[in-house]
């Protein structure tokens, strides 16, 4: 089973774009059998996807999540049942905990957009890595990191934009929680066009406009 496990919407307040009913069909068009869905602080854009595919019958896994903003960097969030607050690096690990989800640092060693502060020193903290983000330029330090310490890896596009679904995925061979837990994912795909980056600072500077803040 393939999953996309890093996807914004259009509730990414800064820099999303993608409405929940297209993305749903991008990913079925992309031969997904599943997403998550990581909007930067909230959880309503995974909520909405989620409905929509319970709803109509979809045949696509979606997993909510939510890429929270803390002290040392953004961590992801899977399988939540409620949305986490940003905050301190350890109060929001223990939140994820509570609400029975597992946790990942995204693109790691990225050297453009922000990393995260001393990977390393957490490793035994969170649950997994990203190893493959297809807007990060940096992630062969991540794997190596992984591979090394035996840490579970995960794949996911980032996809801000339609086209960007599916890039890169993790693959699992049974039900996904525990496959992540158990290090047992196959990671595949590539990195986007660099474009669809520079198109997301179009997005913001956009919005910004749009909230009168520029
Ligand atoms: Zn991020
Ligand atoms: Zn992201």
């Amino acid at each position: 089973m393939k999953f996309d496990m890093h996807v914004h919407t259009s509730y990414s307040e800064r820099c999303g774009w993608m409405k929940p009913d297209r993305l749903i069909k991008h990913a079925i068009e992309k031969k997904l059998d599943g997403l998550a869905v990581t909007d930067h602080d909230t959880i309503d854009g995974a909520m909405e996807v989620f409905d929509i595919v319970k709803d109509q019958q979809f045949e696509l896994d979606i997993i909510i999540g939510e890429e929270i903003t803390t002290d040392r960097g953004e961590v992801l969030a899977y399988f939540i049942d409620r949305e986490i607050k940003p905050g301190p690096f350890l109060d929001v690990l223990s939140e994820i905990r509570q609400s029975g989800g597992i946790s990942a640092i995204p693109h790691p060693f990225d050297r453009i957009r922000k990393g995260f502060l001393g990977t390393e020193k957490v490793l035994g903290e969170v649950d997994a890595i990203e190893v493959l983000n297809s807007r990060c330029l940096f992630n062969s330090k991540a794997l190596d990191l992984c591979q090394d310490r035996k840490k579970p890896m995960l794949g996911g596009s980032d996809a801000h934009f339609y086209q960007e679904v599916g890039r890169a995925w993790t693959e699992c061979f049974a039900e996904p929680r525990t496959c992540i837990l158990e290090g047992r994912t196959r990671i595949g795909g590539g990195l986007s066009n660099p474009g669809y980056l520079a198109l997301t600072k179009g997005v913001k500077v956009w919005r910004k406009v749009i909230s009168g803040s520029v």
